[in-house]
């Protein structure tokens, strides 16, 4: 039997286990010199003035949630299509998701739904937007700015699938996914299926300083250690009594002192992961390349074929966290191709399906796009370093599963 061939895998090299062994060998596992470093590192690959290095991408939109001030009974609209994180979220700030159905042809959320939300409800009736970057294709975020900027709405861009990702402007300019040009915030994921791999780890990337100083004080604690931001006066902080003993040379803070001025959380990554995501970027773009040959050797070995109801093109900027096929007899060839060691996945079970949203009063026909999409699609193995042979095994097994 070959060796099982799952959707996606990390790939970790000699260079990267050097980086976190001598990261172990340094003096900081945490809150140390190389989440700088990443954060550095990424921004400069997505093209964004900041980034914020956190635990994981729920944790990058929880963040975000909070840094836009989602409060109770706030209306959010996302696609279903996703992973429940996007949507989550919302709901961990006590807001209401709104989901809004899919474009059939590109799987994104689908502006025109977008809108018709929006028209049918008093402007404020809904806060923000949350796009995903689906499969790692970009969304056209000039487009859903201009709607935002029309209703004074936020973007939170999930782009977890699409680091390195683009799509052209009005202009034609090419326009990163997270360069933070159109969205507010948009976050990322570093799981091992994602491009970039540190285990756990995630990032939010962003073009406002203020949201930026909000997030890096919530990812600990909303903790501030700067002398100029404190509410406590000196003579408190030096635990000195003010009005018993005047002291004119008390002026300065002592260096132990830290206020906590609002709720936060402790969603910081470690050095050693730090490390690992950023030894992992080095090799993102040749990751990227390798997806987009992988894509085209799918796309041309599917093209025409009568079982193929859709298939994701070869198209510029798409990233390919995932090829997805939507085929007739789904469960046939997914059962069929677990039987060869060909793990195959479903991207996704539509999010307001789940039970916990079915409670929440979504119901099947809500969203009839999405979900005829989840009763056809398919993920086929697709990671940078899946070899010519397993691909074509592959593409041979999905033929005579319908051709024999
Ligand atoms: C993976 C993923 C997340 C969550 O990231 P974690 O790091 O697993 O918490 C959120 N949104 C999308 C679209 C994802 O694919």
């Amino acid at each position: 039997m070959n060796n099982p061939i799952p959707y996606g895998r990390q790939n970790i090299t000699e260079e990267d286990i050097e980086v976190v062994v001598s990261t172990l060998k340094s003096d900081y596992l945490t809150q140390g010199p190389k989440i700088a470093e990443f954060e550095e590192a990424f921004a400069n690959y997505v093209d964004s003035k900041f980034a914020v290095a956190v635990s994981n991408g729920t944790a990058a939109l929880h963040l975000c949630a909070l840094a836009l001030n989602v409060k109770q009974g706030d209306k959010v609209i996302t696609t279903p299509i996703t992973f429940a994180a996007s949507a989550n979220c919302v709901r961990y700030c006590g807001g209401e998701v709104v989901f809004a159905d899919i474009d059939p042809e590109t799987y994104l959320l689908d502006i025109n739904n977008v809108r018709k939300l929006l028209e049918a409800e008093p402007k404020g009736a809904y806060k923000g937007i949350i796009p995903v970057d689906f499969a790692g294709r970009a969304v056209d975020l000039e487009a859903f700015r201009n709607l935002a900027d029309e209703y004074g709405l936020w973007i939170i861009e999930d782009s977890c699938h699409a680091p390195g990702g683009f799509f052209n402007d009005a202009k034609d300019d090419k326009q990163l996914c997270g360069n933070g040009k159109f969205a507010d915030l948009a976050i990322f994921s570093f799981h091992p299926v994602k491009h970039i791999a540190s285990g756990e780890g995630g990032m939010i990337t962003t073009n406002n300083k203020d949201l930026y100083e909000k997030l890096l004080q919530l990812r600990t604690h909303g903790i501030v250690k700067d002398d100029s931001k404190y509410q406590n006066s000196v003579a408190f902080a030096s635990g000195v009594n003010e009005s018993l003993i005047p002291n004119p040379q008390l002026t300065d803070y002592p260096t132990w002192y830290m206020e906590m001025q609002e709720l936060g959380y402790n969603y910081r990554i470690t050095d050693f992961q730090a490390a690992l995501g950023e030894s992992q970027l080095k090799r993102a773009n040749d990751g990227l390349k390798r997806r987009r040959e992988i894509a085209e050797t799918y796309f041309e070995a599917f093209k025409g074929k009568d079982y193929i109801k859709g298939q994701s093109g070869v198209i510029g900027g798409h990233a390919y966290h995932l090829y997805i096929l939507e085929v007739e007899d789904r469960l046939g060839l997914y059962n069929y191709l677990r039987d060869q060691n060909i793990f195959a996945q479903i991207h996704y079970i539509p999010c307001h399906l789940m039970p916990y949203y079915r409670e929440l009063g979504w119901k099947e026909g809500d969203l009839p796009n999405a979900e005829d999409y989840y009763r056809h699609c398919i993920s086929l193995p697709m990671f940078p370093t899946l070899t010519n042979e397993e691909q074509d095994f592959v593409i041979d097994k999905v033929n005579s599963f319908y051709e024999g």
